[in-house]
């Protein structure tokens, strides 16, 4: 691991090196009705947009390597045989300038499934693999509980990361090309003093953190719990909606449709994200549905990320981000939730 310390007019330049790719990055969306400030992650044309301050956007980096929707496939008939087009849909590079840990962490549990199985998903890997994230650390949220879920730092899965010294940049360096990026604007190793800073800054940001989940034994005490009447409380106020899938940065459940043209002379397979949520995600051919209430589809989407996820590659599918529960309209969340299957208070706000 090397790291090297700038100072913080120099982040300037380094966006405009950066700027021959395709740049996303945090950005304001205006403000909320209750003053609070919104943000998104879109591509940026001017650093004058960039907003390393900003708290949490409503979406995480998914829909850049995940898309809602995507064309797998496309067929067209002409002259009486048939050709087949594949666009994996990865051209420039793109550089993700400030993620925080947390959806860095998403990002790596995504690709367990996605890219390191037996048959990777290539137009989820490709993307990936044409990635260079510069990773920042965050001011914890009220809602956010990373803390609990070990996601509030990473150790890999970025190409450099930084932490904000005031009136400097201390910089994590993971890759050769980030080393080789860093070359072009002065830098300095990090001196005594740099060190002092640091580590002052990653305290005072451990004691921001409020909302805990308590995951001691959780896998257990959910295998346990499978029967218990809190899913069937939970369930009745979940409206099936899937709305906290689609703002998870770690759901990924999918279904593919074919289409055909009404000449019958080309078609397409597409796929669309899915939620676990959503009324007819467990129904087979011939109509049976193997998960016909809110509680039982509530309930596995629970199990998948505490549970299955946790037995499979001994980690959990939840990075903490609280994004489900702040888009939730019934406002259901997971520190409620879990704290509820312990039979715990519900202590976070
Ligand atoms: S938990 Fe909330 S966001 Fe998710 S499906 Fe139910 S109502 Fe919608
Ligand atoms: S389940 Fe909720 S808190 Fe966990 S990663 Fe998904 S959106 Fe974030």
């Amino acid at each position: 691991m090397l790291f090297r310390v700038f100072v913080k007019k120099e982040l300037e330049t380094l966006y405009e090196i950066l700027a021959v790719n395709h740049v996303v990055g945090p950005t304001s969306r205006g403000m909320a009705k209750r003053g609070k400030e919104l943000f998104a992650f879109d591509y940026l044309y001017d650093f004058q947009d960039l907003r390393l301050d900003f708290t949490t956007t409503t979406h995480s980096l998914k829909p850049f390597v995940l898309p809602f929707q995507e064309t797998l496939s496309s067929f067209i008939i002409e002259d009486g045989s048939w050709e087949k087009h594949v666009d994996l849909n990865i051209y420039k590079q793109h550089v993700f300038f400030g993620v925080h840990a947390c959806d860095i962490n998403a990002l790596n549990k995504l690709d367990k499934v996605l890219s390191e199985q037996a048959y990777p998903d290539p137009f989820y890997t490709g993307k990936r693999r044409n990635m260079f994230i510069i990773g920042i650390d965050c001011h914890p949220q009220p809602f956010c509980f990373c803390r609990s879920m070990g996601t509030d730092t990473v150790l890999h899965g970025f190409d450099m990361y930084l932490t904000d010294l005031g009136d400097s940049y201390f910089v994590e360096i993971q890759s050769a090309r980030a080393w080789d990026i860093l070359q072009q604007i002065p830098t300095a190793e990090p001196d005594e003093e740099d060190h002092r800073r640091f580590v002052e800054t990653v305290e005072a940001r451990n004691r921001e953190f409020s909302c805990q989940v308590d995951t001691s034994d959780l896998t257990k005490i959910l295998d346990l719990e499978f029967q218990s009447p809190v899913w069937e409380e939970w369930g009745k106020q979940c409206l099936s909606c899937g709305t906290c899938a689609n703002v998870c940065p770690t759901c990924y459940c999918y279904g593919v449709s074919e289409h055909v043209d009404l000449d019958l002379q080309g078609a397409s397979k597409i796929r669309q994200l899915y939620s676990c949520n959503l009324i007819d995600f467990a129904e087979v051919a011939g109509g049976h549905n193997f998960r016909p209430d809110s509680s039982s589809r509530l309930k596995y989407r629970y199990y998948h990320k505490h549970r299955g996820f946790q037995e499979a590659f001994e980690e959990s599918l939840c990075v903490g981000c609280g994004r489900c529960g702040q888009a939730c309209l019934a406002g259901i969340t997971v520190p409620d939730v879990i704290a509820s299957v312990r039979g715990q208070e519900e202590e976070n706000e």
